[in-house]
């Protein structure tokens, strides 16, 4: 609960707000009152569930409430952070629903104790609210600075919502949920969940989302995903913005279902299809098929251009500027993937970028500078790594500074032709034509489709008259055109095309013609996976094989300590 002087609504306004201000589950109980305590700039929110969830309590250690704020804060209409419907429009903080606690008088009973931070008392006082929100009871108590809210029986007058509700097991699920996405929008706070006595979540802070993933993902570690952070500027007035970027590396971290791709903007996770859309798109051909990216991605702008009410929960946006934004998470994706100083070494950088927000929050929100994005990198920020030998005419073994990589030689081929053929996807003049024999019309168009150039010449008999230029010199030009007239979508095409022009496992290379494969494929976009969803690299880092060896182990100098 936030300090500030709460102020009834002019009736205008009020009637602006969406009709889907009520509390329809203990999920919502649970996502209002996590939310309020943010607004009060928390770092600490304890929720305390009764097994049957009917009754719910938090506890933050914010900012706390005045008495005066304590006693309406309950009444219809009132809110803190809404003046006029101008003020709608550029709602910032979270809790802009004043009708919240309101709402929830009329489904159970609230008390709430609050003791504001900077008060010359020692003492907060304890307020048992009526449905309505009048004041029933009024005592000062001895607590902590903060605010603690008790919504107990919920929906016990209202027999036919509470058997309305899922069953116990599915709405905790919802709750965990809720709480998963609060915290990811704003990592620097402690959460503690208990269900009963058990404690259920519990949530340490981070400079970055990245830091929370393998916390709510147990499977996986912090290296398991990367993390950017790109300032972005939209074509309009106020445009100071940037988006944070969390995502598992296709080869360590990936899902099932489409569950965990998750969108916020500007503190809140909301649904933005068009955004989950460019984020499956833009992995579809790096991670295996049906498998789907941990991605987390989070908008930081003007509120003036985000439109609320696609959604009457405010669960699903539109944005302005839609285009830019798409572009601007691809970018974002390419470059958490991509091999430069922001992924190796992750760490060091990781806690750059962490102190480099803080500061800038401190600083105010939508006022970054431009020493928020590392520098673009040069020739010698990329990942150096050299060619030392090739195993079974397989693997590539390449040293690096911090280890030993084993790449499979046809797969990074085959990333870096495809990637080649993603941007230039170049149709030559074959002459003479290719001929063809007994093509069915489907395979004729799908070909037309890919943008080959073909007619019938005689009896059964096709010409075509232009290739692909990857494929133009090999002997197996046919079978390659016969390949993609087989059906597929461009990229498949070229998926087909790229591995049938990489280079075959088990073709003796020179150490020349292995560099030449790594210093093409180290620079790729998506490095981690071929475009099936392979995983091309296994890195053995040194300190690993430092411990391995027991290095540690003082035996003598004979041993080459
Ligand atoms: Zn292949």
């Amino acid at each position: 609960m936030s300090s500030n002087c709460i102020e009834a609504l002019p009736d205008s306004v009020v009637k602006q707000i969406a009709a889907g201000e009520v509390i329809a589950s203990p999920a919502s109980v649970v996502r209002e009152l996590a939310e309020n305590a943010l607004d009060a700039k928390a770092t600490r929110v304890t929720i305390s569930l009764d097994p049957q969830l009917s009754s719910i309590r938090v506890v933050d250690n914010g900012e706390g409430m005045s008495l005066q704020n304590l006693r309406c804060c309950a009444c219809p209409h009132t809110t803190s952070k809404i003046q006029s419907f101008a003020d709608l429009q550029k709602i910032v903080s979270l809790g802009f629903r004043g009708e919240a606690l309101h709402s929830m008088t009329q489904i159970a009973s609230l008390e709430i104790l609050s003791r504001p931070r900077n008060w010359e008392e020692a003492v907060g006082y304890r307020i048992q609210y009526g449905k309505g929100g009048q004041i029933v009871s009024e005592k000062p108590i001895a607590i902590a600075p903060g605010t603690i809210v008790t919504v107990s029986d919920i929906f016990a007058d209202f027999p036919a919502r509470r058997h309305a509700l899922p069953k116990v097991s599915q709405q905790l699920k919802t709750i965990q949920k809720t709480v998963y996405e609060i915290a990811l929008s704003h990592p620097g706070l402690t959460w503690q969940v208990y269900h009963g006595q058990r404690l259920w979540v519990h949530l340490s802070p981070g400079e970055t989302p990245q830091q929370l993933l393998p916390q709510m993902l147990p499977k996986y570690r912090e290296s398991d995903f990367q993390y950017v952070c790109r300032e972005a500027t939209t074509p309009e007035q106020g445009g100071q913005s940037y988006l944070e970027l969390a995502v598992g590396l296709p080869d360590r971290a990936s899902r099932a279902q489409g569950d965990w791709i998750k969108t916020a903007v500007n503190g809140r996770c909301v649904r933005l299809p068009e955004l989950e859309q460019t984020i499956i798109s833009g992995l579809i051909r790096t991670l295996p098929r049906d498998r789907y990216p941990i991605c987390w991605l989070h908008l930081h702008t003007n509120p003036s251009l985000i439109d609320w009410n696609r959604h009457p929960a405010k669960a699903e946006i539109y944005l302005r500027h839609l285009n830019y934004w798409q572009e601007q998470t691809a970018h974002a994706l390419n470059e958490a993937l991509t091999f430069n100083p922001s992924s190796v070494p992750e760490t060091v950088h990781n806690q750059r970028v962490g102190e480099l927000i803080k500061a800038q929050e401190a600083q105010g929100s939508y006022q970054l500078s431009d020493r928020l994005v590392p520098e673009e990198d040069n020739e010698l920020s990329i990942l150096s790594l050299s060619a030392i030998a090739q195993v079974h005419n397989t693997y590539i073994i390449a040293e690096h500074p911090t280890g030993i990589w084993l790449i499979e030689q046809h797969i990074a081929h085959e990333r870096l032709l495809y990637e080649q053929l993603e941007d230039e996807w170049q149709l030559v003049p074959h002459d003479p034509p290719l001929i063809l024999n007994q093509l069915s019309q489907q395979q004729q168009r799908q070909l037309e489709r890919l943008g080959l150039e073909i007619d019938a010449f005689g009896e059964q008999m096709w010409a075509v008259r232009t290739v692909p230029k990857i494929l133009q010199a090999r002997d197996d030009l046919s079978d390659a055109i016969l390949e993609l007239s087989f059906g597929g979508d461009l990229q498949t095409a070229q998926v087909a095309t790229a591995c049938r022009s990489a280079i075959r496992n088990g073709t003796p290379l020179s150490l020349s013609q292995m560099q030449e494969i790594l210093d093409g494929w180290k620079r790729t976009r998506h490095p981690h996976t071929c475009p099936h969803g392979r995983p091309i690299y296994l890195s053995l880092e040194e300190t690993s094989l430092a411990k391995f060896f027991r290095r540690h182990w003082v035996i003598g100098k004979s041993h080459g300590i």
